[in-house]
């Protein structure tokens, strides 16, 4: 079997972030492949703009400093440089699809909570990424259903 080169990992900020990229680390480690990391910020118009007539740019702007010093600290502490931490707006899994892609990633790594009932036909980032994704997806169990 080849070896991974690239391994993206999704990260949502939670607290489940760290297992995460734990599990990804130790399999770049295994490969001696390139680890990236990445975050995805919803923007607010996706959520209200319909809505709301309302300005979100301040709130967004905020949003946006907030996460990128939550994912500079974070990869920090998981050893992961600058040119391979990633932050992009958009929806999850679009976002993660384009950028693995770009990467020539072949390995991404997310989180599952193994949801049942009708959280589960609601969908989850992990099924999204599973679909439609052009290389292999680790779905890491976490949460309190593992
Ligand atoms: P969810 O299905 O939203 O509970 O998320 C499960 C997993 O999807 C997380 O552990 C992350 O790996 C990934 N994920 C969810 N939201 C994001 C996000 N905004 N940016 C990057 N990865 C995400």
């Amino acid at each position: 079997m080849s070896e991974y080169t690239k391994v993206l990992v999704a990260i949502d900020l939670s607290e489940d972030s760290s297992q995460v990229a734990g599990r990804a680390r130790a399999i770049a480690g295994n490969n001696s492949a390139e680890l990236h990391l990445i975050h995805v910020i919803e923007p607010l118009s996706f959520a209200y703009g319909g809505d709301i007539p309302m300005d979100f740019s301040g709130i967004q702007d905020e949003i946006h400093q907030q996460a990128t010093q939550q994912l500079q600290r974070f990869a920090e502490a998981n050893n992961i440089d600058e040119q391979h931490q990633h932050i992009v707006l958009g929806r999850p899994e679009v976002e993660i699809h384009a950028t693995a892609e770009e990467l020539g990633a072949d390995l991404i790594v997310v989180g599952s909570h193994g949801r049942y009932g009708l959280a589960l036909l609601m969908g989850s980032t992990a099924n999204g990424v599973l679909h439609g994704a052009s290389c292999d997806v680790l779905a890491v169990r976490v949460g309190k259903h593992k």
